[in-house]
């Protein structure tokens, strides 16, 4: 996520963090229903634009709580957060993008069960190390800001905040570089710093994460690791 929303992630794409887990009000209410409303004529164009794909036979089969990465807890992201789409037939699926929630781990699953949040990341990992995934990576989810690297990028949350490195503890780094590095082998992702980015490295983002105190170095050898362990 980051500090601030930007607005071409897709469904609205401008949903507030609420990272600080503040009281919704009723004037908050009003305007994520606005953006639902919006999400959906968004949804709408785009399933027509993409029509052939319901052809019989050619949409993947899929079943509720069904995962790509083993290790992780199934729990759904509204689906006005995401598009439904069928990667990596397609769009090519080449890059994984870093991000920190700013907020908790249960801020991060509640905001993207909102619908009118308008932003979801494909997985959540904890302090502890633990995945929670929230969109299929067939699908497209809206975390990066851009719709480009939307459709071309599975994204990843990390519970904490940029300003806090203590936040980002030997677990979590463990937890995510597995899940990336499965990542990285299933679609043949090479594990450099061209391919596995930050959110802010994303073009024409405001957002700031996952911040100057996440080790990329430390991260990327982590991910080769498992990366060679994992084939
Ligand atoms: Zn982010």
């Amino acid at each position: 996520m980051g500090s601030k929303a930007s607005g071409t992630g897709g469904a609205g794409g401008s949903g507030k963090a609420g990272a600080s887990g503040r009281r919704v009000g009723r004037r908050a209410v009003l305007l994520g229903g606005g953006a639902a409303v919006l999400g959906t004529a968004v949804l709408a164009r785009d399933e027509l634009a993409r029509a052939w794909w319901r052809l019989p036979g050619m949409e993947k089969k899929r079943v509720e709580g069904e995962l790509d990465h083993r290790a992780a807890e199934w729990t759904s992201a509204s689906r006005a957060n995401w598009r439904r789409a069928d990667r990596p037939d397609d769009y090519r699926i080449d890059r994984v993008v870093i991000h920190v929630v700013q907020g908790s781990y249960a801020t991060a699953l509640k905001v993207f069960k909102d619908p009118g949040h308008g932003a979801a990341a494909h997985y959540v990992v904890r302090k502890d190390g633990h995945v929670a995934q929230m969109i299929r990576e067939l699908d497209v989810a809206f975390h990066a800001g851009s719709r480009d690297m939307n459709e071309r990028s599975i994204g990843i949350e990390h519970e904490g905040f940029v300003d806090r490195p203590q936040d980002f503890t030997a677990a979590m780094y463990a937890g995510s570089a597995r899940l990336t590095a499965d990542i990285c082998v299933r679609y043949g992702i090479p594990v450099d710093r061209e391919h596995i980015i930050g959110h802010v490295e994303v073009e024409g983002t405001d957002h700031t994460d996952p911040g100057p105190h996440w080790d990329w170095d430390r991260y990327l050898k982590l991910v080769r690791e498992a990366s060679k362990a994992r084939v």
